[in-house]
């Protein structure tokens, strides 16, 4: 497996695949702290283009709030490179800062009335940075594929309306959530919580869980399965909420009465970390 630094190194990797097979290749973007979530996207690029597989790994400054998380991070470049070529990947892009935003860099990405909805409204900015950078990939890559996980439902809705928008040509391909035994959504995050905080992060899987019963009871009204959410949430005094949403996955506005393929996502504070989840209704 190479480890590919510059775009125009990922760039002669893209097209000379291209040209020795006629197929394109696929990029699964990373910030790396690589865990199993990031492992199934993995495997399912590499199922869909053996051979052609790029895993980018790039911690992006400019989605990061000034008051976030940049600095610390989790970087775990060597274990990355071991569990990207365990699974199966051709390269890894890992640029630096300055490869990717060069100096003076002033363009920037917004998908306007997405990317301030659900996440994008408790991390202003956030978005915009997101878009930015998976523009600049996809680009760099020549990606026909590119594969995203369902644990950031909102980026997969603000990625698509991009990808559309700007006929990038790439087929976005979404993976479901990988879950720990106890229903917790991995996430490179994870790792800053203390044991205590780790139970009370449960406390989303078992909202997300209660909305997708009662869903499955019949109940559809978004207020109630809201309320129901929220009671979860309650159960752990400790834990913060910062949003419960049901809302179209396409356009991210709310929905009042849930529908087949509508979004239900909770997001919330335990101690320092703000940890997501969701579910895509039946
Ligand atoms: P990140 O490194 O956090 O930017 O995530 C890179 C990609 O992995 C994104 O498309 C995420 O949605 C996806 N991902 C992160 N956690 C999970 C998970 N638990 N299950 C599935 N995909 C995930």
């Amino acid at each position: 497996m190479q480890i590919l630094r510059t775009v125009e190194e990922l760039r002669a990797w893209s097209r000379a695949r291209r040209c020795d097979g006629g197929q394109g290749i696929a990029l699964v973007p990373t910030m790396g702290a690589l865990h199993e979530g990031h492992a199934s996207l993995i495997r399912a690029a590499v199922e869909a283009r053996p051979g052609r597989v790029a895993v980018s790994i790039f911690v992006n400054p400019t989605q990061f709030g000034p008051n976030e998380d940049f600095a610390k991070y989790p970087r775990t470049f060597k274990a990355d490179c071991e569990l990207a070529e365990r699974e199966g990947a051709t390269v890894i892009f890992a640029p630096s800062v300055e490869e990717m935003y060069p100096a003076g860099a002033a363009t920037f990405i917004e998908v306007e009335g997405l990317s301030d909805r659900l996440d994008g409204k408790s991390r202003p900015g956030h978005f915009r940075g997101v878009a930015t950078v998976v523009a600049k990939l996809l680009n760099a890559a020549e990606a026909d594929l590119a594969f995203f996980g369902q644990k950031d439902a909102a980026q997969v809705a603000v990625l698509r309306r991009m990808v559309a928008d700007l006929r990038l040509g790439t087929k976005t391909v979404v993976c479901p959530i990988v879950r720990e035994v106890d229903g917790l959504a991995l996430s490179s995050r994870n790792v800053y919580l203390s044991a205590e905080e780790r139970k009370q992060a449960l406390a989303l899987s078992r909202a997300i869980r209660r909305v997708e019963s009662l869903v499955a009871g019949g109940e559809r009204l978004s207020i109630r399965l809201m309320e129901a959410a929220r009671d979860v949430l309650a159960e752990e005094p400790a834990l913060r909420m910062d949003y419960i949403e049901l809302v179209d996955w396409e356009t991210l506005w709310p929905v009042l009465i849930a529908a087949p393929g509508s979004l239900f996502a909770v997001a919330a504070w335990v101690g320092n970390t703000r940890l997501i989840d969701n579910t895509i209704l039946q």
